[in-house]
């Protein structure tokens, strides 16, 4: 294993994403970070009084795709654009794998679209094995994920779930659901090892539990997602400005 990659910590990745600019805070939105406020929000820019606030307490206001509101809002891709990051990331999983004596019994890393692709490269270069297969699922037309083109899980292969964020396993889910669909026909389950997320935002999953199955999750950073529904928002009763990705 090369040098650099020695004593990196899941804080000090933490760190990496807020230098690559993958970490947005109200007081902090690094440059390139496509945000626009949602309409029919107070305008931050017009409020000195309240700007000076939000910086004080480094807190922001982000609407997110479950349509809940947050504080801090982490675009894991935005980091895994630079190879340092994505080397960084891919250790780090590597080492929690090999902690939960999981590295041996995977196969196929796989995840979702489109997020786990830079993921699943980071992890299979990092690993170096030549046993490991890295496979995609993509979208059809209706959204469901299906296992991409050419590629095949039957056979008992043991399967490595990789994603960029976690925050409720829906993903993970759709999924599990895409690659035991993949082997139906020859009347085969899957057997999936565990799941390697970049980012657990959720609040207590070690292990993390599906309508079937309970499997291990590792995480290189954990930062638990702090999510309120609009009436329960304090940002929302402060009229501090809402923004969304791009
Ligand atoms: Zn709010």
């Amino acid at each position: 294993m090369m040098e650099y990659h020695n004593g990196i910590q899941a804080n000090t990745l933490l760190r990496r994403l807020e230098e690559d600019g993958a970490v947005a805070y109200a007081n902090r939105i690094p440059v390139g970070f496509k945000l626009k406020p949602v309409p029919g929000q107070p305008d931050l820019r017009f409020d000195a009084a309240l700007h000076e606030e939000i910086e004080e307490n480094c807190e922001g206001h982000f609407l997110l795709a479950s349509h809940k509101h947050t504080n801090v809002f982490i675009q894991v891709s935005l980091g895994l654009r630079f190879v340092g990051t994505s080397k960084a990331v891919g250790f780090e999983l590597y080492k929690l794998l090999r902690e939960k004596e999981l590295l041996d019994q995977i196969d196929v890393v796989i995840g979702p679209p489109v997020g786990a692709l830079s993921v699943v490269t980071a992890l299979q270069y990092a690993i170096d094995s030549p046993k490991i297969e890295a496979m995609y699922l993509n979208r059809d037309a209706e959204g469901k994920f299906r296992l991409g083109r050419g590629f095949q899980l039957k056979g008992g292969k043991r399967i490595l779930l990789v994603d960029d964020v976690f925050t409720t396993g829906g993903s993970l889910r759709k999924a599990i659901a895409a690659c035991n669909e993949s082997v139906r026909e020859y009347g085969e389950q899957c057997n999936f090892v565990g799941a390697a997320v970049v980012l657990n935002r959720a609040s207590d999953p070690e292990m993390f539990r599906l309508a079937t199955v309970t499997m291990p999750l590792v995480a290189a950073v954990t930062y638990p997602l702090r999510d309120w529904d609009e009436s329960a928002c304090p940002y929302c009763a402060r009229n501090i400005p809402l923004f969304a990705l791009e």
